[in-house]
């Protein structure tokens, strides 16, 4: 095994890592169809890369001017296929001036990178297409093949990912290392999302004259405090996950009037509130989404029996007519690989043998594309890369090279231990 490592290891070359990634960060690929930009230039160029080192690929669109890069190697006969996902897509970089560096510059300072993308995820796709690289030119024969998804739409729908799942590429995949920024962290577990719209609806009026309509606040107050509630006993109930912490049930948007222009003097008819639920691993997602609707109906009955008492009161009759629907518009599960599953000691392992240290395991905040190989597949995902957590989507965004080269070392590792 010794052998096989040094042999692996030794087609790793730090120059050529850079030069790719430097490659990959100059390009644009923000999905804007205003401006023009796409993540086609970059895939074309990981399959003009991948052609270049004898892989076998394929292109495909998961949309217009959206393709996936899809590389295979069989590295002999076995059960496994190993596969390692980046993605190609960037968010924007906002406003180019708030930047002390060109956002697609790929500029190096001090052993560091910087360019939008760098860190999320152009830095860890380039180390993963080069431990590729590294297991098939390293002439060591590996138990089974390697399947390099380079995917499009990650900051987004996650097209790219089901499109993948779609064309059937990952029926024989049975691990997958989602190459994204954690800080050497080996990440075995991910956060669940439920995103979820409370649409109400009541009755415009004059500001002057409340009682000809029917306000939608109060709901809006009773279900932020449904959620607040709901909150506390998913805390209470699954208390702090070791790697994901504490479950949450936010409200991050509220809209009243639900669309058009807001004045002072009109109590709107219509109002929205958006919720971002982060679920950890044992809550139930069924459950979680019965429970928003029910405190959905009891907030709608509790304004009810607010709006009755009130006209008895001041001897009015209205007509009540106040409603909540509830969407739910995501909903991705929490995922949880074991910590003895192959892939996860094969990740461990390497790690180990490339840092010296012992290997920190941790969750991810957020849902990656390894959320639906994970939903849709049942395939185990283990999340790791260079990069600092917190840099990405900000401004000055870079990656520490020394580390994205120790990374693509960890890749290649895995990727032997866990075919061997
Ligand atoms: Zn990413």
């Amino acid at each position: 095994m010794k052998d096989a490592m040094s042999k692996v290891l030794a087609q790793i070359d730090r120059e050529e890592l850079i030069s790719l990634v430097a490659d990959l960060v100059r390009i644009n690929s923000v999905w804007d169809p205003e401006a023009g930009s796409n993540e086609q230039p970059a895939a074309e160029l990981v399959a003009a890369w991948a052609q270049e080192k004898g892989f076998a690929f394929q292109m495909e669109e998961a949309a217009p001017g959206r393709p996936n890069v899809i590389i295979t190697w069989q590295g002999g006969p076995g059960e496994r296929t190993l596969m390692f996902e980046g993605h190609t897509d960037v968010v924007t970089p906002g406003d180019p001036a708030a930047w002390t560096v060109d956002p697609f510059g790929a500029e190096i300072k001090d052993g560091r990178m910087y360019g939008r993308g760098s860190c999320d995820t152009k830095g860890n796709l380039a180390a993963m297409l080069i431990a590729m690289a590294a297991l098939k030119d390293s002439g060591v024969r590996l138990q089974g093949a390697i399947v390099g998804g380079v995917l499009c739409d990650e900051e987004d729908q996650m097209q790219g990912v089901r499109h993948f799942i779609d064309q059937g590429h990952a029926d024989q995949v049975t691990g997958a290392v989602i190459c994204e920024p954690q800080d050497g962290l080996i990440c075995t577990s991910q956060k669940g999302a439920i995103r979820v719209e409370f649409f109400i609806s009541g009755r415009m009026s004059h500001g002057a004259m409340p009682l000809s309509g029917l306000n939608t606040a109060p709901a809006v107050s009773e279900l932020i405090r449904g959620l607040q509630r709901l909150e506390e006993q998913a805390c209470e109930r699954f208390g702090r996950d070791a790697y994901l912490g504490w479950p949450s049930f936010t409200p991050t948007v509220i809209q009243a009037p639900a669309s058009g222009p807001r004045q002072l003097n009109v109590m709107p008819g219509e109002a929205r509130l958006l919720v971002d639920v982060r679920t950890v691993s044992g809550q139930n997602h069924q459950e979680i989404i019965a429970g928003l609707q029910d405190m959905a109906c009891q907030a709608e009955a509790g304004c009810l029996e607010h709006y009755t008492r009130s006209d008895v009161r001041l001897e009015i009759e209205r007509d009540r007519d106040l409603g909540i629907t509830t969407s739910i518009l995501t909903d991705r599960p929490c995922t949880f690989t074991p910590e003895d599953h192959p892939l996860v000691l094969a990740s461990d392992q390497a790690s180990r043998e490339i840092t010296g240290k012992d290997p920190e395991h941790a969750g991810v905040p957020g849902a990656t594309d390894g959320t639906f190989l994970w939903a849709l597949k049942d395939i185990p995902i283990v999340t790791m890369g260079a990069g600092d957590r917190h840099v990405p989507h900000q401004k000055d965004e870079w990656v520490d090279l020394d580390q994205l080269l120790e990374t693509a070392r960890i890749y290649a590792l895995t990727g032997l231990h866990y075919l061997s």
